[in-house]
């Protein structure tokens, strides 16, 4: 569009939607339906897209529309406490234990910058521990330099962020405990958190190791610091109870953000009710928001919610199952949890960033336009999930088969 490129830096509002890492120019989408979308010259194409993880229900969900409309002409928000977000929040504690309060906010980045400050004020240190290629938002605390290596202070991921902010963050391997216990043994008592994707999704996705999410559990236990899940991809995508029920293990703070909303602007973060009573006015620890817990939003969250029934989830995965099993690509593999999956241009699925960094991204940015040109569009990087959502049925994983053999 040409008006975007004057309007927006790069044409856009979020980086990964100008195109860079594939080339060309992204279509301009303004009609969505289930598995579906439309561009404005009205081709249709399968979207693996799915907003980069809200849209499990697919495009334009009966329930979730009429929910939004009936919010909508309720009025609001009211500036006080409402029932959609006591609805939202009960739905989201009983399926996951570990949330007994919960805060909301507008966006993932938000939740994960608080739940960092609650940690600090919980633990009464500064230090914070996140994985190379483990993405939890753009705070500038969480915006360090992928890749200095466990046991270097960071340096500043992005401009603009301030060294002496960005060096309060160490940098560990995703699936590689060994590093943890060395950041955690170097840096011990001045480290408040560790957090983490329990599956990677921001490096294309890399599930966890055995082992790996349960020896976080114990080493931050003995560490004194805290264990915090970034779900804002996985949680009520890989099952009803998130990542954390999956593997069996119980963080002190969850971030959630994305499916909560059911695609309108949304995070939340939770846990223990003594770390959450840190935040005001319960606490010390100061966090607002004009639009929090907005009725639209809430609305959308509770219909997307109560439609993630268990016979939900099993038939995504067997859609998920049979595009992962079909999808043979000369020297490329798959990884996949649930309804998240990456094809990867190398010969074994990575294990870390590291390893995800050498996948063959002229090749996916090949196929990526092959399959454009298909009618399927696929999230635009090498390092992006594809999000299978309900309503991509047999056909229309068979087609995605097709176009990918092609
Ligand atoms: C998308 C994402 C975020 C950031 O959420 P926004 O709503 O985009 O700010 C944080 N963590 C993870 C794991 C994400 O995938």
């Amino acid at each position: 569009m040409i008006a975007a490129r004057t309007l927006f830096p790069g044409g856009v509002n979020s980086p990964v939607r100008a195109y860079r890492a594939v080339g060309g120019e992204p279509p301009v989408l303004v009609r969505g339906e289930g598995p579906h979308v439309w561009d404005d010259a009205g081709h249709r194409y399968i979207d693996y897209v799915g907003a980069f993880g809200p849209l499990v229900l697919g495009h334009a969900p009966a329930e979730v529309v009429a929910a939004i409309t009936e919010a909508a002409e309720a009025g609001g928000p009211f500036g006080v406490t409402g029932p959609g977000e006591v609805r939202l929040a009960e739905i989201i504690a009983s399926r996951m234990p570990s949330i007994e309060r919960i805060r909301f906010v507008n966006s993932g980045t938000e939740a994960a910058m608080s739940a960092l400050r609650v940690a600090r004020a919980a633990t009464g240190r500064d230090l914070i521990v996140k994985f190379e290629g483990g993405y939890h938002g753009h705070a500038d605390s969480l915006l360090v330099e992928a890749g200095s290596g466990a046991m270097t202070l960071s340096i500043p991921g992005s401009a603009g962020v301030a060294r002496s902010v960005a060096e309060q963050t160490l940098v560990a391997t995703y699936n590689d405990l060994d590093s943890v216990e060395a950041v955690l043994r170097a840096h011990g008592g001045k480290i408040a958190a560790v957090i983490v994707e329990p599956i990677a999704a921001n490096m294309g996705v890399v599930p966890p190791v055995r082992g790996f999410l349960e020896g976080l559990r114990d080493l931050t236990a003995s560490a004194g610091a805290l264990l915090i899940f970034d779900e804002v991809i996985t949680g009520f995508r890989v099952g009803p109870g998130g990542a954390q029920e999956l593997f069996g293990v119980r963080p002190d703070l969850t971030v959630l953000g994305k499916i909560i909303g059911g695609g309108l602007p949304v995070g939340a973060y939770g846990g223990r009710a003594e770390l959450m009573d840190l935040v005001a006015p319960a606490g010390p620890v100061y966090q607002a928001g004009t639009l929090s817990g907005h009725p639209l939003v809430m609305a959308a969250g509770v219909a997307t919610l109560r439609a993630l029934t268990p016979e939900l989830y099993a038939g995504v995965e067997r859609q998920a199952a049979r595009l992962e099993s079909g999808l043979r690509v000369e020297g490329a593999s798959v990884a996949r949890v649930g309804s998240l999956l990456t094809l990867f241009f190398r010969g074994q699925a990575p294990r870390n960033f590291r390893e995800a960094k050498s996948s063959d991204t002229d090749a996916f940015a090949r196929f990526f336009h092959k399959m454009l040109d298909s009618g399927v569009v696929l999230p635009p990087s090498q390092f992006e999930a594809w999000f299978v959502s309900a309503a991509h049925d047999a056909s229309v994983i068979d087609a995605t088969l097709e176009a990918a053999s092609r």
